[in-house]
């Protein structure tokens, strides 16, 4: 991938910059922030702006509010927050764009921070194309543009991709998109090997497709979680009421296959801890993978054996990419497996990078994150870059060769 301007390569004293940032934050049912690392690990290229001269306008999605205004999805409590972290006020805009908005735009002063409106609260921030002028209303409260915005990267959004395009030659990446960048692409094109890749979690359909990819790269790659049981199903073991996709058999068949081919060890969970319901009063038994799962039953995470496995495996690496849990990980009962693999993780001599929120919430749980070489803030982000080697929005800033204009 082409280099890309970064946020220090800009002229930022005396100049407005509009940042996209990542502030999906989680939030109890009292609108109360429960976990702050995306605000946290923003607060670099914040405090660079600030420090260099410049004023500051942060905007951002929450959730999903799909067009539509919701008070409950507003970003007012981040400002609250954020605002705590930097000891300074941070304006809250009523909206992103709008007359109102671009006047307090224009009056911000040198060392100000605003933050606008969550962006989702506009059908066309996720469609570009249903308003071009939405990217544009975005663009006039900026007179530079940075996104530092990993966890979306893979989207190509008015915010992200569409906006850049009235930022020629002023389009750089953040300090946090910047790091991504670093550590993903130096995992994956050059690895210290051995090289492994372990990914669970649920998503089978988007995961498949990085799978493949991944057997071109990796020496060793563990499959476990909710992806491992259409892989069961593919050699003809039975699942149960076990989570899979049956119209993935043939592309999970295609995988096993391609692994044989490149001589790339696969290892499937050998067995499983078995439950009747998704409950922390379920009845649970662990099950061989080759006894097959019976009806009314359902995996829910990896077995003690393969816990054994896997980390005796996992021992001589030099790489490791962890994403998706390896069970029903919110469950307490369903969550050993997923710690366990955390804990490997955190032993290791090794770089690891853990992507997906459950994962990283896991490595969080096991108290072990400062272990952890990596942990990115895109799950999504993290595979479709592993996967197609570059991403829409990091494609869309400007090349680093370029000299900024004034
Ligand atoms: P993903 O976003 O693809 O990483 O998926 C995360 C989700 O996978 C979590 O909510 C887990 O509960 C779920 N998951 C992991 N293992 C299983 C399993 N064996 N059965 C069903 N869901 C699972």
């Amino acid at each position: 991938m082409t280099e890309k301007l970064s946020i220090r390569d800009l002229p930022i004293s005396g100049k407005q910059v509009l940042m996209r940032v990542d502030f999906n934050v989680p939030l109890d049912k009292e609108y109360h922030i429960t976990n702050d690392t995306r605000i946290s690990s923003a607060l670099h290229s914040i405090k660079y702006v600030l420090e260099q001269g410049g004023s500051l306008v942060l905007m951002s999605h929450l959730g999903r509010p799909k067009g539509k205004k919701n008070p409950e999805l507003s970003l007012i409590p981040v400002s609250k927050l954020l605002s705590k972290m930097l000891g300074q006020e941070v304006l809250m805009a009523p909206d992103c764009i709008g007359e109102e908005v671009q006047q307090l735009a224009d009056t911000l002063q040198p060392g100000q921070v605003m933050l606008l409106e969550n962006l989702r609260f506009h059908s066309a921030e996720e469609h570009p194309n249903e308003d071009p002028s939405f990217a544009q209303q975005l663009a006039e409260l900026g007179e530079l543009y940075v996104n530092n915005a990993f966890g979306t990267a893979h989207r190509s959004h008015s915010s992200t991709v569409a906006i850049t395009k009235y930022f020629p030659g002023k389009s750089a990446a953040g300090f946090l998109l910047e790091k991504e960048i670093q550590f993903l692409g130096s995992a994956v094109l050059n690895p210290q090997r051995p090289f492994y890749a372990i990914i669970g979690g649920a998503k089978i359909s988007s995961k498949i497709g990085v799978l493949r990819s991944l057997l071109s790269k990796v020496d060793g790659l563990f499959i476990g979680g909710g992806m491992a049981y259409t892989f069961f199903k593919a050699q003809g073991i039975d699942v149960g009421d076990s989570l899979h996709e049956d119209d993935l058999i043939p592309e999970a068949q295609k995988t096993l296959q391609e692994a044989k081919e490149r001589n790339v060890d696969l290892f499937l969970p050998i067995d499983n801890v078995v439950a009747d319901r998704i409950s922390d009063d379920a009845a649970t038994q662990v099950v061989q993978t080759t006894d097959s799962i019976p009806q009314g039953k359902m995996g829910v995470d990896i077995g003690p054996h393969t816990i054994d496995l896997f980390s005796s495996k996992l021992k001589d690496a030099k790489t490791v990419l962890w994403n998706g849990p390896l069970g029903v990980f919110e469950v307490g009962k369903f969550s050993n497996g997923t710690k366990a693999i955390a804990r490997t993780l955190a032993n290791l001599d090794a770089v690891t990078i853990v992507g997906g929120g459950d994962s990283t919430s896991a490595i969080h749980a096991v108290g072990y994150a400062d272990r952890i070489s990596h942990i990115s803030t895109g799950g999504g982000a993290s595979l479709e870059y592993i996967e197609y080697g570059k991403l829409p929005a990091i494609e869309a800033l400007t090349d680093a060769a370029v000299k900024v204009l004034e």
